[in-house]
C-alpha cells in the first residue's frame, strides 16, 4: 500500500531501499510514477527538483526491483502521468514484462 502524501522536503526519509513512488502536484492530482532499485529517497528528491511543480509524494517498499517493476507498471497504466509518458523498463538485466494483460511494455 502506499504511503503518504508527504511533502516533497521530506523525500529523504522514504530511505535507501527499494520502492515505487507517485509524486503529486499537491496530495491529490498524481503527476509522476517511477521507481528505484537502490536509494528511493535520492530518486524521488531527484525528480521531485526536475518538476517544479511537485509537492508531495506518496511511496511503497518493495522485497525486490521485479516486484517494485511491476507495481510500477500497474500504477502507471491506472494514473497514466502527465509528466511521465513512457512506459517503466524492467531493471536489467531482467526479462520481466508488464503484468497487464495485452500490453507490449516491459
Ligand atoms: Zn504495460
Amino acid at each position: 500500500m502506499l504511503l503518504g502524501p508527504y511533502p516533497i522536503e521530506r523525500a529523504t526519509g522514504a530511505g535507501k531501499r527499494i520502492g515505487v513512488f507517485v509524486l503529486c502536484s499537491d496530495g491529490t492530482s498524481p503527476r509522476y510514477v517511477g521507481r528505484s532499485d537502490r536509494d528511493i529517497g535520492h530518486e524521488i528528491r531527484r525528480v521531485g527538483h526536475v518538476f517544479p511543480e511537485i509537492r508531495d509524494f506518496l511511496f511503497e517498499i518493495t522485497d525486490s526491483a521485479e516486484d517494485a517493476f511491476k507495481l510500477e507498471c500497474r500504477l502507471w497504466h491506472e494514473i497514466r502521468p502527465p509528466l511521465r509518458r513512457t512506459h517503466p523498463v524492467a531493471p536489467a538485466p531482467s526479462e520481466s514484462r508488464c503484468p497487464l494483460n495485452g500490453c507490449a511494455g516491459h
